[in-house]
């Protein structure tokens, strides 16, 4: 009699979820709340999972639609830690060495090694004197990176400001206050080191003069722990979670393009698709959060037009993907062309949105280090340069900015390689918006500035519907992969509360 009254009252605590969206945060949230006993459905609008992370073929290349930088390995292995599993039970990482190469000009570059003594070693000879102040700026980034990532991001659902507030962080305030450049141009003179160790900024979206020098973490990210490499790039990923999700009992449906939220009572009463209607009894989007509020009624949104429009958005990329039927010279797997006025080009992203008038931009090869990924003797290519949100895009700008970052690789490999061109596509703006349902076309979310850190992002949980939660790049922690699967569990984890 008393089993059948605890089944009854564990069937009652059994929720019906629906998480819309399959991008990292979503698929995060869906395993942890599977875990805890849920039924849950993963609603895709796009016809694979995975959101930003899509992965596609074409032509006999392989291409990451997305995100192409492992870093905080950690991050990833808790994930699996936490079903008594480990990212090795499905697929396998390796470091890259060297991590990456930054080109400053012609036959002007510097390879960033996977171990700090080598990369301090690289700075001495650059700045005199930089190679021990690295070991010192590295040591406080770790102990930041220490804090940062076990005693803060785990723990903020960006309830409350006192979830800020510990001996630790306190102790860190200076950080909080002072910002990247500060820090970086204290110690450093150079202006290769200073771009160099202003980098990592680019992945929380905004200017190193606007970011809290606590994030410094991510130089020991970057440094520190190293970049690392799925075998099949950051697919494997998306491939290991949805695994991990079906064998706890998450169903995931794509194809499925959310259109309305219906409301009633306060609570969400079924969700309008375009080919069905569904009911359950919680809701968690992982899409935009902007987009997800736009389909509620207009009295149960909490954020005004006004107030997106006021918010700090990560950049928006034009991307390329490029099969060449010949190998490449003179790079390696990751590669920043940093040959260009950085500061000039974050001005026309963030105060003054306009076309870089001189670009910097990223490419990686993944054939460099997997031969998979492109046919024999080729290359496969990926070129992003960051541009501010809601830009005009058309086929005339997009090949003019081709030709400049293809000028600009002939011309530091000395390879004539227009020719060699067998596959190309370019994704920008209009298809952010297109196929994620993007705000303005951001390519990763909110950026982290300090007044949009932690309890002053967009909240995890609405004020207005009480059935209705958040997850993803726009709310806690913020954009990035680890932290897209930090704000699933974070998310799961409120919500089991
Ligand atoms: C080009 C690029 C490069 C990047 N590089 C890196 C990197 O190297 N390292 C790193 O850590 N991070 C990188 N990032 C950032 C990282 O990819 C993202 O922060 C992260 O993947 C976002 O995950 P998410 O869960 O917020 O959702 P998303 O991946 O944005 O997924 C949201 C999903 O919701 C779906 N959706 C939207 N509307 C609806 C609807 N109405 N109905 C149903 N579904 C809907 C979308 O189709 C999408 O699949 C990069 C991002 C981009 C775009």
């Amino acid at each position: 009699m008393e089993v059948r009254v605890f089944s009854c009252a564990l069937e009652i605590m059994k929720k019906n979820i629906a998480i819309i969206g399959s991008g990292f945060s979503s698929l995060s949230a869906a395993c942890y709340l599977a875990k805890y006993g849920h039924k849950v459905t993963v609603y895709e609008k796009n016809n694979e999972l995975g959101g930003r992370a899509r992965q596609f073929k074409e032509a006999g290349f392989t291409f990451d639609m997305g995100p192409s930088w492992y870093w905080m390995p950690d991050v990833f292995e808790k994930f699996f830690n936490d079903f008594n599993k480990s990212t090795k039970d499905y697929y396998e990482i390796r470091k890259l060495e060297p991590a990456y190469r930054v080109y400053f000009g012609l036959n002007d570059y510097l390879d960033i090694e996977d171990d700090p003594d080598k990369i301090s070693e690289k700075f001495e000879l650059i700045e005199e004197g930089s190679g021990k102040k690295l070991k010192k700026f590295l040591e406080k980034a770790k102990e930041n990176y220490s804090i940062g990532v076990s005693d803060m991001l785990y723990k903020m659902p960006g309830i409350s400001p006192l979830e800020l507030v510990s001996f630790k962080t306190i102790k860190k305030i200076r950080y909080f206050i002072s910002t990247i450049r500060k820090e970086v141009n204290r110690e450093f003179k150079n202006p290769k080191l200073r771009s160099v160790l202003e980098f990592p900024v680019l992945f929380l979206g905004a200017k190193a003069s606007n970011t809290p020098a606590f994030y410094n973490f991510m130089n020991y990210a970057d440094f520190g722990l190293g970049t690392f490499q799925p075998t099949n790039g950051f697919h494997d990923l998306v491939n290991a979670m949805v695994s991990l999700g079906k064998s706890l009992g998450v169903d995931y449906k794509v194809n499925h393009d959310l259109q309305r939220i219906d409301i009633k009572n306060k609570k969400i009463s079924s969700l309008i698709f375009r080919q069905k209607q569904i009911n359950c009894d919680i809701v968690i989007s992982g899409a935009d959060y902007h987009h997800t509020e736009s389909l509620l009624p207009k009295n149960f949104r909490q954020y005004s037009e006004n107030y997106w429009k006021n918010r700090v958005f990560a950049p928006s990329s034009l991307l390329y993907y490029v099969g060449f039927n010949t190998k490449i010279n003179k790079v390696q797997h990751h590669n920043l062309f940093f040959d260009t006025n950085f500061d000039k080009h974050a001005e026309e992203i963030y105060d003054n949105p306009k076309w870089p008038s001189d670009p910097l931009f990223y490419a990686n090869f993944t054939s460099k280090t997997n031969l998979k990924t492109a046919p024999e003797n080729c290359e496969n290519g990926f070129f992003l340069i960051p541009i501010a949100t809601d830009l005009e895009d058309s086929v005339e700008i997009r090949e003019k900015y081709f030709k400049i970052i293809l000028d600009k690789l002939e011309l530091y490999t000395g390879q004539k390689l227009k020719k060699s061109i067998i596959y190309k596509k370019s994704f920008c703006v209009s298809d952010f918006k297109k196929e994620y349902n993007s705000y303005g076309g951001n390519a990763y979310g909110l950026a982290n500035t300090l007044w949009q850190t932690a309890f002053l992002r967009p909240n995890i949980k609405s004020k207005m519907v009480q059935n209705l939660y958040f997850c993803g790049q726009l709310t806690v922690p913020g954009p990035g992969v680890p932290p897209a699967i930090v704000s699933g569990e974070l998310v799961a984890n409120l919500i089991n509360k």
